[in-house]
């Protein structure tokens, strides 16, 4: 008999589910509660549920967090990061990055197995795109986290969708992700407390802005004209930057929320001043911040570090300019936490 995946279902979908097995509505409120709200793993652990509820349930349903093989584990020496990478059971595997903040724990998911976006300095995309993560696969991350933390009082309160794929290639499966999330009964994550970065997929973004929705919006940039954009992210072919950087500014007008553009500092390669002055006539009057990361180094491609002087000059020709400025803080660099290494590095190990 083949079982049917009922994480990631929304309420009315898993009310359909329970149909067949004579479950009254009320039934798929309580197990929802269970998925979405106690992070439970199996349909033992639903003790509102009789005996043999639960079995019916197991016989016909299967629960993923319960099912989730953690195939590598690494912990930043300063313990504020774990990056995992998770396998389903068809044996793909992502990687799912916690961080503890001052401010609470955040947790940055994967949309899909692989990219296919192929930007120079990421290693997600080195083997292609394998497949797109369901809406449960996606959420599947959080709850895996979540699992543990509400054994000690604790909770996910933010999320970014920054780990490895593009997600507004995927954007309804990460839209039901995040409704599930934000749901009364699911965890009740407000909607500004979560981010989908985009490496500037323009149809995605007017999508957001059709449905009205209030998640932050970053885009990966990297460079602040053609040529180099190009180089470093092919997608600008298709969706070049300025109409990209157009179409942002119209949902932070729209969302009323500022948009995040993300600028990757390589060594000698992004990180002049004179780049930095293009960058500014680029976002000037724009809704938005600019937040500088050291580039993690990607030795294949001969991508360094960026010195600190130049990060620094950099910084300051925005600050001087009037544009929000910020410098990532890095965390958990110590554990390859950059985009796709740990999943690249357990490929390769094959
Ligand atoms: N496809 C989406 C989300 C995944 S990438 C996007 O493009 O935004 C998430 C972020 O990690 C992006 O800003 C990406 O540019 C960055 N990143 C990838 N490789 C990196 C590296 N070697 N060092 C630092 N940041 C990196």
């Amino acid at each position: 008999m083949t079982q049917q995946e009922l994480f990631g279902t929304t309420l009315e979908e898993m009310q359909q589910a329970l149909l067949p097995l004579g479950f009254k509505k009320f039934r798929a409120e309580q197990i929802f509660r269970w998925l979405y709200e106690k992070a439970a793993s199996s349909f033992a652990e639903m003790t509102n549920l009789s005996k043999e509820q639960r079995t019916q349930l197991e016989n016909n349903f299967t629960i993923l967090p319960g099912q989730l093989k953690v195939v590598r584990e690494q912990r930043s020496t300063d313990g504020l990061t774990t990056k995992v990478l998770l396998g389903f059971p068809d044996g793909n595997c992502v990687e799912t990055v916690l961080m503890q903040h001052d401010y609470g724990y955040s947790v940055c998911v994967s949309s899909q197995v692989g990219c296919n976006m192929n930007c120079s300095f990421c290693a997600s995309g080195l083997q292609g795109m394998v497949r797109n993560l369901t809406c449960g696969e996606i959420l599947a991350q959080i709850y895996y986290f979540q699992h543990s933390l509400a054994e000690q009082g604790a909770r996910v309160s933010r999320v970014v969708v920054m780990g490895s794929g593009e997600p507004m290639l995927n954007l309804e499966a990460v839209l039901q992700a995040l409704q599930l999330l934000h749901a009364d009964h699911g965890l009740g994550i407000s909607y500004r407390n979560m981010t989908i970065s985009t490496c500037g997929i323009i149809p995605g973004i007017a999508t957001l802005i059709e449905r009205g929705t209030k998640i932050n919006l970053a885009i990966s940039l990297h460079a602040p004209n053609d040529e180099l954009r190009t180089e470093l992210m092919p997608i600008n072919k298709k969706y070049n930057y300025a109409d990209v950087v157009e179409m942002a500014e119209r949902y932070a007008q729209t969302s009323g929320r500022q948009v995040m553009y993300e600028y990757i500092l390589i060594d000698k390669l992004n990180d002049s001043e004179e780049m930095a002055r293009q960058l500014v006539t680029l976002l000037r009057r724009k809704l938005a911040v600019v937040n500088l990361i050291p580039a993690n180094p990607v030795p294949e491609k001969g991508y360094r570090r960026p010195r600190p002087e130049a990060v620094n000059n950099f910084f300051q020709v925005l600050k001087k300019a009037n544009i929000n400025v910020t410098v990532r803080r890095e965390m958990g660099k110590d554990i390859d936490a950059a985009c796709g290494q740990l999943r690249a590095k357990s490929l390769q190990e094959k």
